[in-house]
């Protein structure tokens, strides 16, 4: 039978559905410097709510400022968001490309009424801020309130309006300026270049962009902008301004707390999912849950209504512990290849084939010892050890102890006689277990001669795993190594 009211309920999302625009939200970093974590955290948030939202994600390049902007810079920021896996849809924006588009609405604000020519020198200008500062006022030019043109250059200001500007935000709450706090700010300079105030507004309007999520430091921009926006005749689009990283003792993050761009934390040997979820949970909950591995379940959960409204401080601790839960969700071979720069740094070259597939092998007893890449690579340093290892000071101690060597000699003996087919982790450990009770001595009495030769007092997993992992030849070559030289003498 027809239920009638399911038919209703169905048209009605079917009309919601065609009737809501697709969400389009944008990452408009100013390319100066590097990909920051700030930044990189803004355009997750960005990405993952287009995702949620059935939207598409754009990454505009703010190069407005020619001074300030480099191409490295901006190749950079491309590095970083591939390197974090933050994709964006349709082409790189650049915002100097879409200059005529901000003289347009420069012009059309200055025929409409709500921009004004400008003609105040540097020193009028100087003059103008100083009466401001005096007034506790808001900057206005005295050519507010003349149409008269003079054959000077001039910049294009915009008229603020008397009355209140009022904003929802989705993170902020409701806002509302009182417009007298506003200066008449300047759209257009002298030079015809546009400021970031109208080319945001003008380049957020052309690429459809319906939530800005962004930094709380431009919260009263959303304000100017939404004059701008008004004046225009456009919709504004929806706000989320998300508060500010801090450093762990609550003050901004700046240059002082260390790290600041994405790619430090790569060069610290963060995974990109370690980061992303760290970043992700940096600003943002959904109930208890922790760790967010795909991006898949990221995007299924991740809503606005989840960010919080005070600052997060960066906690390294939570970093780690997040990123070590990453590494052991991590498929080995992917692992290996993420890890191969930091291998490569304690080998002191890229691994052969032998290592790396010592490595390979030997990468579930890594795993949980490690919370970062670089921690992976030093838990596997005792694999990569050259022959003959170099064993002095503290670490040769097991081996000048008395009967150590002749101990060492016996267990040679016997390992060799064990067939490399048979050599596993079980095997060795009755085999040492059944030396150490014939012998009628204590583990350690073998154990710590033993690891030291292996070893050289790198860090290492069960005894028993170091002999399966540096398999047969090389753990005989190395304890062979330390019988035939003399540890005896000082
Ligand atoms: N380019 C600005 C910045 O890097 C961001 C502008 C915006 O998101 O509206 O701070």
């Amino acid at each position: 039978m027809i239920d009638p009211l399911n038919i209703l309920n169905h048209s009605k999302s079917c009309i919601a559905a065609m009737t809501t625009p697709k969400v389009i939200t944008r990452f408009a970093p100013s390319p100066t410097g590097f990909l920051h974590i700030g930044g990189a955290r803004t355009a997750l948030f960005n990405y993952y709510f287009a995702k949620h939202m059935g939207g598409e994600f754009h990454l505009r390049i703010e190069d407005t400022d020619k001074a300030r902007s480099t191409a490295e810079a901006t190749q950079a920021i491309i590095d970083g968001m591939n390197w974090l896996g933050i994709h964006h849809d349709g082409e790189i924006i650049y915002q100097s490309k879409n200059a005529d588009a901000h003289v347009d609405a420069a012009i059309a604000l200055l025929e409409s009424g709500a921009a004004y020519r400008c003609y105040a020198d540097a020193e009028d200008l100087e003059q103008l801020r100083e009466t401001a500062r005096a007034g506790d006022t808001a900057f206005r030019s005295p050519f507010r309130d003349t149409t008269e043109q003079h054959g000077k250059p001039f910049t294009v200001r915009f008229r603020v309006p008397d009355g209140e500007t009022k904003i929802e935000d989705h993170v902020q709450g409701n806002i509302t300026w009182n417009n007298k706090e506003f200066d008449d700010l300047v759209l257009l300079r002298a030079d015809g270049t546009p400021t970031y105030m109208l080319a945001v507004v003008v380049d957020d309007h052309n690429m459809g962009v319906t939530h800005v999520v962004r930094g709380d430091d431009h919260l009263i921009n959303a304000g100017r902008q939404t004059l701008i926006y008004q004046a225009l005749g456009w919709n504004t689009p929806e706000w989320a301004h998300v508060p500010l990283i801090h450093g762990p003792d609550g003050k901004k993050l700046s240059k002082r707390h260390g790290a600041l761009g994405a790619e430090a934390y790569r060069d610290m040997g963060y995974l990109p999912g370690g980061l992303r979820n760290y970043l992700l949970k940096l600003g943002w909950s959904h109930g208890d849950a922790e760790l967010f591995y795909t991006e898949e379940e990221i995007s299924k959960v991740f809503d606005l209504a989840g960010i919080n409204s005070a600052p997060a401080r960066l906690d390294f601790d939570k970093m780690d512990f997040i990123n070590g839960q990453h590494i052991l969700e991590e498929p080995n071979e992917t692992l290996m290849r993420q890890a191969a720069k930091f291998l490569e740094d304690v080998n002191g070259r890229p691994l052969d084939e032998v290592l790396s597939t010592r490595v390979l092998n030997a990468m579930e007893t890594l795993k949980p010892r490690a919370k970062t890449l670089i921690e992976l690579a030093e838990q596997a340093r005792y694999l990569l050890l050259k022959r003959p290892i170099e064993i002095t000071g503290k670490k040769a101690k097991p081996l000048k102890k008395e009967g150590a060597i002749a101990h060492l000699s016996g267990l040679t003996l016997r390992l060799k006689s064990l067939k490399g087919s048979d050599w596993s982790e079980t095997a060795i450990q009755a085999l040492l277990e059944n030396y150490v009770s014939e012998h009628d001595i204590g583990f350690g009495k073998i154990g710590q001669p033993v690891r030291a030769a292996l070893t050289g007092g790198a860090p290492s997993p069960d005894l028993f795993w170091v002999l399966t992992l540096l398999g047969k030849e090389e753990t005989l070559a190395r304890l062979e190594d330390v019988i035939n030289s003399d540890f005896t003498k000082d």
